[in-house]
């Protein structure tokens, strides 16, 4: 694609990058059919290459607007077009540069500044948002729709965790929503891993990965977390750790992002390409153990939900699949399962009548092979598929650890 960029636009630290985005498209729609937005709503600008089209306007300094700026916002940032596109054009990359040059342009109505300032603000904050969550659960039965489908009623217990004992040290990443919302999540991986011989050190100082600022708007706050957290894992790094293990596929996906988004930081380049290249999702972990030794012989029916995170970002489609009927989990068929479910990060909550729409169809799908389970890899699709009451929805990694507790005990 031709692209003659403004004055402005190649003055941006991003602009080279962004043309040679655009540049790699070939404007042949092989992505648009595939595109969840597309799907729904019909329409060529809710689809990659119609977001191409306008960013690119923007950034030859055409008139931005708040349509502009709408089209934008209904992209679930799932790269599903990512994986279609046979020029290899990274969508992900020059959207995140366009949605920063629009929202410089367009302010938006006082209501969404405020829902995504409060977003911010709480959800990034596990202390405070633990306490909403704890409100939150007091009053569930009083509270909004959207608000009563995404809070769970309860929380599942968190359980022990084991000191650290073993040689092997890995890193975890505590985050910021699964802290609040479910803790026993990382409980349950740190457990199984110190059954298989690495022990979990615990960092304190390490916080929510940086994504949810980074896509409401603040993308500076949201890299200044990454530097805190590369700040907080360095000398556990240096000692030694072998990998920094993440159980939401979201915060792992922008973990591995960590390297490209800081690049230009003369600070920062060379500690965040070591900490990507040390980034791993926990089905990257357990995948090389010797899972046999645990004896377990799971018989569930469960259907995966696999995350767009997972699958088109971490590129690592039926890794967890592999693993469960490696365990003897029965996974049952999922059709359509490179779609998004609608949670992407916050979307539920900016855009709650697609994100709604596109769950509906998902859990339909899911449910289409009668599973008694649905398991999953991040915390945001398991809450806004929980949310809707229909067939429960857990991360697998709790799944794998209930099973191992049923399991009968041979003296
Ligand atoms: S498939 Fe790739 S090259 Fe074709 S229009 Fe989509 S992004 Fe551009
Ligand atoms: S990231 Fe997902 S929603 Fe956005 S344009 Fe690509 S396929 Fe469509």
């Amino acid at each position: 694609m031709q692209t003659h960029l403004s004055d402005i636009a190649k003055q941006l630290p991003r602009g080279e990058e962004a043309e040679s985005i655009l540049r790699a498209c070939v404007h042949c729609g092989f992505c648009t059919a595939t595109c969840p937005t597309y799907q729904v709503l019909g329409d060529e600008l809710d689809g990659p290459r119609g977001r191409i089209y306008l960013i690119k306007q923007v950034l030859e300094g055409e008139p931005v607007t708040a349509s502009t700026q709408l089209h934008l916002d209904r992209c679930l940032s799932c790269r599903n077009c990512e994986t279609t596109c046979p020029s290899g054009v990274r969508y992900h990359d020059l959207l995140d540069i366009g949605r920063a040059v629009v929202a410089r342009q367009v302010q938006r109505p006082l209501g969404q500044r405020l829902l995504r300032n409060g977003l911010r603000t709480v959800l990034a904050h596990p202390r405070a948002f633990k306490a909403l969550a704890h409100t939150g659960r007091v009053l569930h039965a009083w509270l909004p729709g959207r608000l009563k489908d995404t809070l769970a009623a309860t929380q599942s217990d968190p359980g022990q965790r084991p000191a650290p004992r073993h040689p092997r040290r890995i890193l975890m990443l505590e985050g910021c929503v699964q802290q609040a919302l479910s803790p026993n999540t990382n409980a349950a991986a740190a457990r199984l891993l110190d059954r298989l011989g690495i022990s979990v050190e615990p960092i304190r100082e390490a916080g929510c990965c940086g994504a949810l600022d980074y896509h409401l708007d603040a993308q500076e706050q949201g890299l200044q977390r990454a530097r805190l957290n590369i700040d907080a894992w360095w000398p556990a790094i240096e000692a030694g750790a072998e990998a920094i293990v993440q159980t939401a596929s979201g915060c792992g996906a922008f973990v591995r992002d960590y390297a490209h988004l800081l690049e230009r930081d003369p600070l920062y380049a060379a500690k965040a390409a070591r900490v990507s290249a040390l980034a791993r999702d926990l089905v990257q972990v357990l995948q090389a153990e010797p899972l046999e030794r645990l004896g377990l012989c799971a018989e569930q029916r469960l259907a995966f939900h696999c995350p767009c995170t997972l699958q088109h970002a971490l590129k690592l489609a039926g890794a967890v699949e592999h693993l469960l009927t490696r365990l003897g989990f029965h996974l049952t068929d999922v059709p359509d399962g490179h779609l998004c479910c609608g949670s992407a990060g916050t979307y539920s909550l900016t855009q709650p009548e697609l994100s709604r729409t596109l769950r509906d169809n998902r859990l339909s799908a899911l449910e289409s092979g009668h599973p008694e389970l649905i398991a999953t890899a991040n915390i945001g699709c398991q809450l806004h598929l929980d949310g809707a009451g229909r067939t429960p929805v857990r991360h697998w990694i709790e799944i794998v650890e209930a099973a191992l507790d049923s399991q009968p005990t041979h003296a």
